[in-house]
């Protein structure tokens, strides 16, 4: 990253009044927290903006200050059309490729106004007029934190964006354990607290609302439908249609189930894959060395993060999938193994 970028951005800050900030497909912690963080601080310097997502969220992320002026686009095609229409100035948050936003994607890419992308992710595209990017950065959230004090409004992160700062560092790190947190996210969250959120009552209302039938899915999941290979260290499950409309599954329900195997002693590659929308979507998993963003980048149509990426299987069906996921390993062994 450059050494003073903040000159640009405010510059590009002024001149913009009506501000649209969208993030990706299916929204999570991070992608919710820091859309709604930067909404609630444009708010306050007087910006016009609107929150625009791919699609709905789960309900865990609801109670974010600023959530009901958020627009799906999946539902109001129009009214998010027109909006982007009239902005002078998209912030895209979270995700740095276009095919991230699947049916919005498509009206961006034909934006003639500015850009300014904000994120965590490896390989960025390069589409924004500016950028504010760093994969050391644990959350995308940790970055708006850096944005908003490096616009000069550190002053102005009240209750309500720390809250959403807060919700996307904590999702995004595994509640704060993952190697991506250093002593400048702690002293983020600690500047956070200061505002007066309650670490417990957030944590609360992200992992404590699920439904009975979300932790029997759970259950199934370890008992009957998890898969180790311990000679690689590798450990994966599946969920069909069928199996997750047995469980009342709602958005958002299996999010989190990949890193279970993590807790088997030796266990250092964790897939998950489900079914919905014809199509197949994969989680993968890493600890240590072994790149998973490449890996889903190469086979199947995706990325993410060295230790954490997502992707979609090549055909629709989970069981060929699967097979094309277990020819792999072979190859990746000497990877999957190092520490
Ligand atoms: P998850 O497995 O929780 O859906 O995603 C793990 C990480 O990979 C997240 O940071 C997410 O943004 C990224 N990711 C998930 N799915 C995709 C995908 O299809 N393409 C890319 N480029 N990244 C993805
Ligand atoms: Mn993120």
């Amino acid at each position: 990253m450059q050494k003073d970028p903040f000159p640009k951005f405010k510059a590009l800050l002024k001149k913009s009044n009506d501000i649209v900030i969208v993030t990706h497909y299916n929204p999570d912690g991070d992608a919710m927290g820091s859309s709604l963080a930067l909404y609630n601080y444009l708010i306050k310097t007087e910006k016009n903006v609107t929150v625009i997502t791919p699609n709905d969220y789960p309900d865990f992320l609801h109670w974010l200050p600023g959530n009901k002026k958020v627009i799906a686009f999946n539902t109001h095609q129009k009214k998010a059309a027109a909006l982007i229409a009239k902005s002078d100035l998209i912030f895209t948050l979270d995700f740095n490729n276009y095919s991230r936003l699947e049916g919005l994607g498509e009206l961006l890419k034909n934006y003639t106004g500015k850009t300014i992308l904000i994120d965590h992710h490896q390989q960025p595209d390069t589409y924004a007029t500016l950028m504010y990017h760093d994969v050391k950065a644990c959350s995308t959230c940790e970055l708006i934190y850096e944005f908003i004090v490096g616009l000069g409004g550190k002053k102005l992160i009240d209750k309500d964006i720390a809250s959403c700062l807060y919700t996307g560092i904590m999702t995004d790190t595994g509640s704060f354990r993952f190697d991506s947190v250093t002593p400048t996210t702690h002293h983020i969250l600690a500047h956070l607290l200061e505002t007066g959120i309650v670490p417990s009552d957030i944590h609360s209302a992200v992992y404590d609302t699920y439904s009975e039938s979300r932790v029997r899915l759970l259950g199934y999941c370890l008992t009957e439908k998890m898969v180790v290979i311990p000679e690689m260290q590798t450990a994966y499950m599946s969920l069909t249609e069928k199996e997750l409309s047995r469980f009342q599954h709602k958005k958002g329900d299996t999010e989190g189930i990949v890193n279970y195997p993590f807790s088997i002693k030796g266990i250092t590659f964790c897939a998950f894959f489900s079914e919905g929308e014809g199509k197949v979507k994969i989680s993968f998993r890493s600890k240590g060395k072994f790149d998973v963003n490449q890996f889903a980048r190469k086979y199947f149509n995706g990325g993410g993060h060295i230790n954490a990426a997502g992707g979609r299987g090549n055909v629709s069906d989970i069981e060929v999938t699967i097979k094309e996921f277990l020819a792999l390993l072979p190859q990746y062994k000497k990877e999957i193994l190092k520490k």
